[in-house]
């Protein structure tokens, strides 16, 4: 390990960082090994899942800053750094760049790194502004990632297998011989839809070439021998039901058309209980596949209506009285719902968490007046970042399935959503928020942050010349973030100022 016994001076900081071997460590390493690794991020992985600090010793494992989350803000990144190596703690490798990145990217070679590198990340130097510039529900809108050219890979095609997802959608997947894709072997990649097959002219034997986009998903390039002798599968692989070729968007994509088709219900079930869905907690997926296979679930409303079968269940090898009772309760509990969790859960094409929040917040998460909306064709494409095609297919399921989805919302206590403060006029728009320490009021910070939105103000994670207020019960605190308030001269409040502010 590269990191020191002690900080140069003392520092209540978090850093985020990376463990990694080297490349002339990982030759030597694997030099002594029966079984070798294929890639130094195996070995690295394989090392700390084993939880023995001797082991990465041994290793010689080393762990690089790429950030610092807390405790220390200088107002740029060098500065930062400048810091972190400071105290002593190595920090990854960086530079000033300035001009066409495209150009400044030409210039590093992969070959010429110490440690595996997949790419450069560009982030803006100002912090102050790089955190103005927000995320989006995937990334930081500050960081840029550029990635070194995927190297090629050939192989042959040994199949085109065909999967059928929660909505009926059957994906074709090109099985290939064996393949070292920088460490990883790998035998399978996606192939999105019929058109991709046909654009690529596959058939069983053809020499095809396999790449990792972005190093991660391994995808088909191209087909060198292109006998375009492929076929298309007259029946639903996983319930034999009738299939169908639907053309969205220019592609051509193949679906069941039987609606009992299982691995439409199996899948679709567990979405529904998933955590971000209704969030029904402890309901697995074998658990789900045993209910439909008992034919006690074949709807999401059955699962309400299991308690019928609570004799039957707890004599069941594999459950217990205390595991299903528990597992009633957690039914119990998630009646209790918001609307955006509701609309997630149903499965409708298209319509992720992101538009169902969207939905639900516009609507105040009413969901009478949801449904309404809904049954009477309501435009939501008329809503921020939905496209029409979004609102075709919102549409198209209700006239489907308008009249389970009311029986299912009848199970339900919708909780109005926090959001709705339309009706007052306090506005902390432009203002930013950091809280720290232990909280009165509120159950957590979570709770106080979703208030202050919901009042569209912001919040942060750490004190900047942008702060307008800390809130902080315990004003004489000596945290690192109290300190910096202080110096910034941000006014700190206490909760109760802050409940007042509002008011
Ligand atoms: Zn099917």
């Amino acid at each position: 390990m590269n990191l020191p016994v002690k900080l140069r001076e003392p520092a209540n900081i978090t850093f985020r960082g990376e463990c990694v071997i080297p490349w002339d460590t990982f030759e030597e390493i694997n030099s002594e090994l029966e079984e070798t690794y294929s890639h130094p991020r195996n070995l690295a992985a394989g090392t700390l899942r084993q939880l023995d600090a001797n082991i990465a010793i041994e290793r010689k494992l080393e762990y690089y800053v790429f950030d610092i989350v807390d405790g220390f803000e200088s107002g740029n990144l060098i500065g930062n750094y400048a810091y972190v190596a400071d105290l002593d703690m190595p920090v990854v490798e960086h530079c000033m760049v300035r001009g066409n990145l495209k150009e400044c990217f030409s210039k590093f070679n992969p070959e010429n790194f110490r440690l595996p590198v997949d790419g450069l990340i560009y982030r803006y130097d100002d912090t102050g502004y790089g955190k103005s510039l927000g995320a989006t529900s995937h990334h930081p809108l500050d960081m840029l990632a550029l990635k070194w050219q995927d190297q090629l890979y050939e192989t042959k095609l040994t199949d085109i297998e065909w999967n059928t997802s929660k909505t009926g959608l059957i994906n074709p997947v090109a099985i290939f011989e064996p393949v070292d894709l920088d460490g990883a072997i790998t035998t399978r990649a996606t192939l999105h839809n019929v058109s991709y097959i046909e654009d690529l002219e596959l058939g069983i034997g053809d020499t095809i070439q396999i790449y990792r986009s972005n190093m991660v998903i391994p995808k088909v390039h191209a087909n060198l021998t292109k006998s375009n002798t492929w076929m298309i599968p007259d029946k639903c692989p996983c319930c034999g039901g009738m299939v169908e070729i639907h053309n969205e968007n220019g592609s051509k994509t193949l679906h069941c058309c039987n609606n009992g088709c299982g691995a439409k219900l199996l899948s679709r079930i567990v979405h529904f209980c998933s955590k971000n869905a209704i969030n029904i907690e402890e309901m697995s997926e074998a658990t789900v596949e045993f209910l439909i296979n008992k034919g006690w679930v074949s709807n999401f409303k059955d699962i309400y209506d299991l308690k019928q079968y609570t004799g039957e269940w707890i004599r069941c090898s594999g459950f217990g009285k205390k595991s299903v009772y528990k597992l009633l309760d957690n039914i119990e509990k998630s009646k209790n719902t918001t609307l955006d969790r509701f609309i997630y859960s149903l499965s409708v094409p298209l319509i992720g968490r992101t538009a169902s929040k969207t939905i639900s917040k516009y609507l105040s998460g009413d969901f009478e007046d949801f449904y309404d909306k809904w049954i009477n064709n309501y435009n939501w494409a008329l809503l921020d970042d939905f496209g029409a095609i979004m609102n075709d297919s919102m549409n198209n399921f209700v006239r489907h399935n308008f009249l389970w989805v009311k029986e299912l919302a009848d199970e339900f206590t919708f909780e109005r959503q926090k959001e709705n403060n339309k009706n007052s006029n306090v506005d902390l728009s432009g203002k930013t928020f950091v809280i720290t320490g232990s909280l009165n009021t509120f159950g957590n910070r979570d709770e106080l942050k979703e208030l202050i939105e919901s009042f569209s103000g912001k919040v942060s994670g750490s004190v900047s010349a942008k702060t307008n207020y800390l809130i902080n019960n315990d004003n004489l605190s000596s945290s690192s973030k109290n300190k910096k308030a202080n110096e910034l001269k941000v006014t700190i409040i206490s909760e109760e100022e802050f409940l007042h502010m509002i008011k």
